[in-house]
């Protein structure tokens, strides 16, 4: 490609509405342009870039048995009304309707349309294991969309959904899918971390990772054990056994058998403002099912988070009333193998109190505290508290302090398990011919994320630093004169030789001045730049240059190929 027909608008201005750098790169290195809030154009470099990480995605993908799919990305209402979603997603679901005045979503993930292709092609464990995806945009209305492709409206993601036979064929797929992203981030040429994660939106009850490409300026914290490499999101509750005992004067609050908490409004009754507790933790114990939820009112929150990572562990942020009700099963489509908790126990947080009443209960009988301060009423001596990972906090693998590190989240692999096959019912016949739900996984890369992600990781001053498997070219040739005709000559011809092995290269033949040909490409951040200039043309060489640790070097026109790939 010749610069002087390429589109690429480059800008020496720092677009005013660009907070991070990558945003800031990216708008101009010429990469994107923005068409509205959280929506681009990718030009020409930009979805070169995009191409590659999803070529590589793809390689990664097919390589553990991944086959390729294209789903809609309209989705039909009834489905998400199945699953319990329709109701729970909340505003980052974007919501249409047809001319016939049907319900449609755009999809800002896939779980009920493929939930449903497989419960109805799908018949037999001899079909299973089964592992789909695509690569599509993706929609989400965000509250904040910015920062470019970081956090956009419409995105890139490739989404790959596991389905098995059971939890040790999901506990397979699951580390294939695991393997498959440490691979695709590598190749990327990515420093990134896996971490141990809550689950979001998606819900399920198996266990989660978060891939974390490692940037001071990403969103997300990490603690990470130096000594055993063990590292999880701050935001992952960890559990420390303890136990609750009533220690009031006349034990006035020793459990009184009450109906089950059934709907919002009784659960409304025991808390203050139930809009904007922050369900810090949920959890049984043994046989016996003691739910225990922990209220905080730090922050207002538009999802609910379910976690079972800890084996049996359920970790809840409540957004609306809706949400709670449809945690506590009388919500239509209540989300999946959640269990309805046979009792509560809600305690306030104890800076926050938000609690009129707590309420206790047990598998069997129902039983609640009334009116009850947490440590006046009773004291909590050993329960299965969960909380937020901290720096500094001891490893619980090793006892070593738990150092920080920031990230941006870049994947996240999820195990599912029976949540959406239960509530699509796709099931299949087993060995013995016993009607089974398919075990699932599901498995996100946010491909146009990686791409900012990258710049965060890869740049300096002068601009972008590709690493070399995902850089939009992988050389550009720049005469430094136009005026010389030797120069342009001895150009032209590297530059087609260079094709014509197969480097992705680019011709800078603009009319410009040196220095701003030079501004230009380590702006777009070319990793090889091979500079034809007449004096040292006169000993028959160029000068090569690395982007990323400006080191040059001569060498003789005809041996720049076999330097260059
Ligand atoms: P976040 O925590 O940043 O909101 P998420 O946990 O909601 O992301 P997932 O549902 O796990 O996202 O989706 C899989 C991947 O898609 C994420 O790991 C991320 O890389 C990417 N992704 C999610 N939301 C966006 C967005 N708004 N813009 C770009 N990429 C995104
Ligand atoms: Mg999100
Ligand atoms: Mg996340
Ligand atoms: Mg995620």
């Amino acid at each position: 490609m010749r610069v002087s027909q390429l589109l690429n608008p480059t800008l020496r201005e720092v677009p005013a509405e660009a907070e991070v750098i990558s945003h800031q790169l990216m708008v101009r290195a010429g990469l994107i342009r923005k068409s509205a809030s959280g929506f681009y154009t990718y030009l020409p470099l930009g979805l070169r870039v995009l191409r590659k990480i999803e070529a590589i995605v793809r390689e990664e993908m097919d390589a553990k048995g991944g086959q390729e799919v294209l789903m809609p990305i309209m989705q039909p209402a009834e489905l998400w009304k199945e699953s319990g979603r329709w109701e729970v997603y909340g505003d980052e679901l974007f919501r249409l309707k047809d001319r016939h005045n049907r319900e449609f979503c755009l999809g800002p993930t896939h779980e009920e349309i493929i939930t449903d292709l497989v419960r109805n092609e799908v018949r037999s464990y001899k079909q299973l294991p089964l592992l789909l995806y695509q690569i599509q945009n993706k929609y989400r209305d965000e509250r904040r969309p910015r920062f470019g492709l970081m956090r956009g409206r419409e995105f890139v993601m490739k989404d790959l959904y596991s389905f098995d036979r059971d939890e040790a064929g999901l506990g397979e797929s699951y580390k294939k899918m695991y393997d498959a992203y440490c691979r695709i981030f590598s190749r990327c040429g990515l420093a990134y971390r896996a971490v141990e994660a809550d689950a979001g939106a998606i819900g399920g009850t198996g266990g989660t990772h978060e891939f974390m490409v490692l940037a001071d300026s990403g969103e997300n914290a990490v603690v990470y054990c130096p000594e055993c490499n063990y590292a999880a999101n701050v935001e992952k509750a960890e559990c420390r056994p303890q136990v609750i005992e009533d220690v009031s004067p006349e034990g006035q609050h020793k459990l009184v058998s009450t109906p089950n908490v059934k709907t919002i409004e009784e659960l409304s009754e025991f808390l203050v403002e139930p809009k904007t507790a922050l369900v810090k933790s949920l959890l049984y114990q043994g046989d016996e099912k003691l739910f225990l939820v922990l209220l905080r009112g730090d922050r207002e929150l538009n999802e609910i988070k379910l976690n079972n990572a800890l084996g049996g562990f359920v970790s809840l942020q409540l957004a609306s009333p809706e949400a709670v009700s449809t945690i506590l099963g009388c919500a239509p489509g209540s989300v999946g193998p959640i269990e309805v908790p046979a009792g509560l126990l809600v305690i306030a947080d104890e800076e926050v109190p938000l609690m009129k009443k707590a309420v206790c209960g047990a598998n069997k009988a129902d039983y609640h505290f009334v009116d009850t301060v947490p440590s006046r009423d009773f004291r909590i001596d050993k329960i299965l508290d969960l909380r937020m990972m901290e720096p500094g906090e001891a490893c619980l693998k090793c006892g070593v302090p738990l150092k920080e590190a920031r990230g941006i989240e870049v994947g996240q692999v999820f195990k599912l398990g029976t949540k959406y096959s239960k509530a699509l019912g796709a099931t299949f016949l087993d060995l013995n011919g016993e009607e089974k739900f398919c075990v699932m996984g599901c498995y996100g890369v946010g491909v146009s994320r990686s791409i900012a992600a990258t710049i965060e990781q890869n740049h300096d001053d002068n601009g972008i630093i590709w690493p070399m498997p995902i850089a939009p070219y992988q050389c550009i040739v720049v005469p430094v004169s136009t005026k010389d005709a030797l120069v342009v000559e001895t150009a032209d011809k590297l530059y087609l030789e260079l094709k014509r092995l197969g480097v992705e290269v680019v011709l800078d033949d603009r009319d410009e001045r040196a220095g701003v040909k030079f501004k230009d490409a380590d702006l777009v951040g070319y990793p090889i730049r091979v500079t034809i200039g007449s004096k040292t043309l006169a000993n028959g060489q160029v000068e090569l240059r690395e982007r990323k640790t400006g080191e040059t070097k001569l060498v003789l026109v005809e041996e720049v190929a076999g330097q260059v790939k």
